[in-house]
């Protein structure tokens, strides 16, 4: 029986797991990370009997995934790695369902960097390591902006001349293979939700939310980069452009404000101290107060604005490591909101149950599986 490996290559770290066919799909027999790429990197290898650490010293993307493939000898056994699927940020207006990778299909992603500077070089550069550490598997690459290809139009553009949207200028929209996974779960653990209006908010380190009629996108709080609508671990979320200008024309470069609004800002820059959420809710400090308010708002005024956009809530997801675990967020931000049909159980929002409301509108708590959803492109193309 072969395995399928999946890999979320970034730029100082590779994320994998393997799944081999089980009863129920598919199952994970090892998952892990290869953290610190460069003099001194070190890999987490989680199977069902133990997790161990191991110091893997100069590591590359290419030797990283050596080393993940070495680690993983005694645990494949005789199984061999069939397909290596990747997780890739952007995928422009060409491609939404996932495809075979090649060199040339490679060359043309890499004209997209310049759309998902951060992200798009590490994802290529962990295509082509796996390339080189597994020549006999098929790579498959899976798109963050696929999901959100299916908007309408006016949720799809900007108020910018037709050109600029002809060029690409677009609301992509990101954390797509989160929401696929997500959307594919209510469907088929919460019947009473087909073709719902739902919002599901993806709250992790990257922050967004997205509404959803069934399975099918309507509208995304992220657009053309990273940045927009909710405010992120370092990234600003919504800002009016204006301020950009007014920071260069006080003499910052282009690159300084780019830095600034995607490493120094939303909740680490807000608080001064992380943009760790546990540390936030840890913390007596105001300003960690003032970025927990702020946070907490955005989500608040976007769920109004999606469920506008999508005609009425029947559903709100909360999903990501803060959504799935800070129960203290997810109370705040359904607080008061009875106009919506929001009413949660405090027991069950704190006990992290899934299903956690009292109102009409279903509110649900849905641990994300990105890994499991590129797995599952994988076989469907083996
Ligand atoms: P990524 O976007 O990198 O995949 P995650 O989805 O793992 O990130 O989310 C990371 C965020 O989740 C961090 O802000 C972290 O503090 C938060 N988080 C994880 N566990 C908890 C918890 N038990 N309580 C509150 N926040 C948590």
């Amino acid at each position: 029986m072969p395995a399928v490996l999946t890999l979320n290559s970034g730029s100082s770290s590779i994320k994998f797991a393997v799944y081999v066919p089980g009863s129920g799909g598919l199952d994970e027999i090892a998952s892990g990370q290869v953290d610190a790429l460069g003099p001194a990197a070190k890999l987490i290898l989680k199977t069902r009997d133990e997790k161990t650490s191991t110091e893997i010293g100069e590591a590359d993307h290419v030797a990283g995934l050596r080393a993940v493939l070495n680690a993983l000898r005694p645990v494949l056994g005789e199984t061999h790695i069939a397909g290596v699927g990747h997780r890739i940020v952007h995928g422009g207006t060409k491609y939404a369902e996932p495809i075979r990778l090649d060199e040339t299909l490679l060359e043309e992603l890499d004209e997209l960097s310049h759309l998902a500077p951060l992200h798009q070089p590490p994802n290529l550069t962990g295509v082509r390591a796996a390339m080189t550490a597994f020549p006999d598997a098929i790579q498959v690459g899976c798109f963050d902006t696929g999901f959100h290809r299916g908007h309408p139009f006016e949720n799809d553009t900007y108020a910018l001349p037709k050109r600029f949207y002809e060029e690409g200028i677009r609301r992509y929209g990101f954390h797509g293979l989160s929401y696929d996974y997500v959307s594919g779960y209510v469907e088929e653990h919460h019947p009473d939700l087909k073709d719902a209006r739902i919002i599901i908010a993806h709250l992790g380190n990257g922050c967004s939310m997205c509404c959803v009629k069934g399975r099918a996108p309507i509208a995304s709080t992220l657009g053309f980069s990273s940045m927009d609508g909710l405010p992120m671990g370092t990234r600003c979320g919504q800002l009016d452009p204006g301020v950009v200008f007014h920071l260069m024309a006080q003499g910052m470069t282009a690159d300084e404000v780019h830095m600034l609004l995607i490493k120094e800002a939303g909740l680490k820059g807000m608080s001064g101290i992380s943009n760790d959420m546990r540390e936030l809710l840890a913390s007596d400090s105001p300003d960690a107060a003032n970025a927990l308010s702020y946070y907490v708002s955005r989500i608040r005024r976007e769920i109004g604005s999606l469920t506008a956009a999508n005609g009425g809530l029947d559903a709100l997801v909360f999903t990501g490591g803060i959504g799935e675990n800070a129960w203290q967020i997810r109370e705040r931000v359904c607080e008061g909101m009875a106009f919506f049909g929001i009413a949660i159980d405090p027991a069950a929002n704190e006990a992290n149950r899934e299903i956690i409301s009292t109102g009409r509108t279903k509110v649900l708590v849905v641990n994300t599986n990105e890994q499991l959803v590129i797995a599952r492109a994988i076989v469907n193309l083996l």
